[in-house]
């Protein structure tokens, strides 16, 4: 590679959530970045029209938002995402033990475990953005502390299974809180222990931008574009050899760096190399289900179905099979509804009308007492495994391959640099990855690769 560490040439693959914040933060260095997208930019997020409404695809809550203003800050912004508060925070969790509402209000029968499960997830909340945002080093002091407290948060336990138990917390408020280990992906059998702590440490903070959250993906690309950054639609990249890109049609471009912001897996085969993942070692997939509804549903803001039983679920999806019951989040606004199930990642196609989607949702609509509010739609859409599948994760699943918990969590040093002058970032190495991971993943790389570009080393 030529020049200072200032001025690369940096080709960035995949205009995702990952790829856009990069890019700002790298051209706000002085870097010549181009984003290349093989579809539209935003991947999971995008604005999809349903009739006459337009949905927001993909992420629907902005949780942590300590680390998009850790972003902001490195990056010199103001917020201008106007996030509010989510009526009814992560909402109402209907277990088969009865409902649920996280948080607990106060007037509750079940507030005085809450506040039990709250105290004993505490002593982490001061550190989790320093967890999320600062690359695993034993050398620095604030991540030894971070790390420090989460062990001892989540006492050598090492799923949110086990931690759970070990709480002993009446059923209904376990199967609730159990529910979060599939932000991670993954049920609570596999999924890290800190996933066990999310409704805690998450409390009241749960936002979503006052005009969507396709706010978001339009600030990520005025940031990355005003730096100068290039953004590429429609600029499939099919090949990867040393420094140069070969794009759909043929076009070649070089640069000094790249950066990865697709799966692991995908990038391994841009590289000429092959990769075997069956389903049993990737998380959950899902089929988003869009309805534009003839009036507002008679619905709060957030409603969530858990699986009736964990173990079921996970026998299902590892086995590459639809599960009897499955965990149904629902968003209603307005007049639009949303529907997220979770489905196998094996890449189905599952459309609106599949009999276990059906099945589904009539299983939600019996739960929350609107039977026939899916047929009183003026219009449907589905995105489906195939679809997450296309430009996403083996078999679509959401996020990646599903490591083992002690390789789950932020603990574990991710392969942020895969070989040299070639950098990965996203989802697929930031396990678990929401927003949160997602931006504080970012943070995490533009920290390592400035160390890097000073020392010569990218
Ligand atoms: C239904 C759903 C609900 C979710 N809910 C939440 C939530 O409530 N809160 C939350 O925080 N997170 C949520 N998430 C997760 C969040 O959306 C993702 O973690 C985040 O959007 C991932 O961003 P990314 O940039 O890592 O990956 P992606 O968005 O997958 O971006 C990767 C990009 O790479 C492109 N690409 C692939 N191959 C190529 C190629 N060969 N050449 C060029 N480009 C290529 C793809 O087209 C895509 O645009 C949800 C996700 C889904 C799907």
């Amino acid at each position: 590679m030529s020049g200072g560490p200032a001025g690369r040439s940096v080709g960035l693959l995949g205009g995702g959530v990952a790829g856009l914040a990069l890019a700002a933060l790298l051209g706000g260095q002085g870097h010549r970045v181009t984003v290349y997208e093989r579809d539209e930019l935003g991947g999971k997020l995008r604005r999809l029209p349903v009739g006459g409404a337009t949905f927001d695809t993909g992420p629907s809550l902005f949780t942590f938002p300590a680390v998009w203003r850790a972003y902001l800050t490195r990056l010199g912004e103001v917020d201008p995402l106007d996030l509010r508060p989510l009526p009814g925070g992560l909402g109402v969790h209907h277990t088969p033990h009865g409902p649920v509402p996280l948080p607990v209000p106060p007037s509750h029968p079940l507030w005085p475990h809450w506040q039990r499960y709250v105290g004993a997830a505490a002593p982490l909340v001061p550190h989790l953005s320093t967890l999320l945002t600062t690359p695993p080093r034993l050398t620095d002091p604030a991540f030894v502390q971070a790390s420090a407290a989460l062990l001892r948060t989540t006492r050598g336990h090492l799923t949110a299974q086990g931690w759970l138990r070990a709480q002993g917390l009446p059923p209904a408020l376990t199967h609730a809180v159990a529910t979060h280990a599939l932000n991670a992906g993954l049920s609570p059998q596999d999924a890290p222990a800190l996933y066990a702590l999310i409704p805690a440490l998450v409390v009241t903070e749960v936002y979503r931008p006052a005009q969507g959250m396709g706010t978001l993906l339009d600030t990520l690309c005025r940031f990355a574009a005003a730096r100068g950054a290039l953004l590429r639609e429609g600029a499939e990249v099919r090949a990867v050899r040393g420094a140069v890109l070969t794009l759909a049609g043929g076009e070649e471009a070089r640069h000094d760096l790249l950066i990865s912001a697709l799966d692991p897996a995908r990038l391994a085969a841009l590289r000429g190399q092959l990769v075997r993942s069956p389903p049993a070692r990737r998380t959950v997939s899902g089929v988003a289900l869009y309805a534009e509804l003839p009036q507002p549903a008679p619905l709060p803001a957030t409603s969530v179905l858990p699986p009736h039983d964990f173990a079921v679920f996970r026998r299902f999806t590892r086995a590459g099979a639809l599960p009897p019951s499955t965990l149904a989040l629902v968003h209603a606004e307005g007049p639009r509804l949303s529907v997220l199930l979770a489905a196998p990642a094996t890449g189905a196609a599952l459309g609106t009308e599949h009999p276990w989607v059906q099945a589904q949702l009539r299983q939600v609509e019996a739960a929350l007492g609107v039977p026939g509010l899916w047929r009183s739609a003026r219009a449907v859409a589905a995105l489906p495994p195939a679809h997450y599948a296309a430009g996403g994760h083996p078999g679509g699943a959401l996020y990646g391959a599903a490591l083992p918990p002690w390789r789950g969590g932020p603990l574990h040093p991710q392969p942020y640099r895969a070989a040299p002058g070639l950098w990965q970032v996203g989802t697929g190495v930031h396990p678990g990855g929401g927003l949160p991971a997602v931006l504080g993943g970012v943070l995490i790389v533009d920290t390592l690769l400035r160390a890097r570009l000073q020392a010569g080393s990218a």
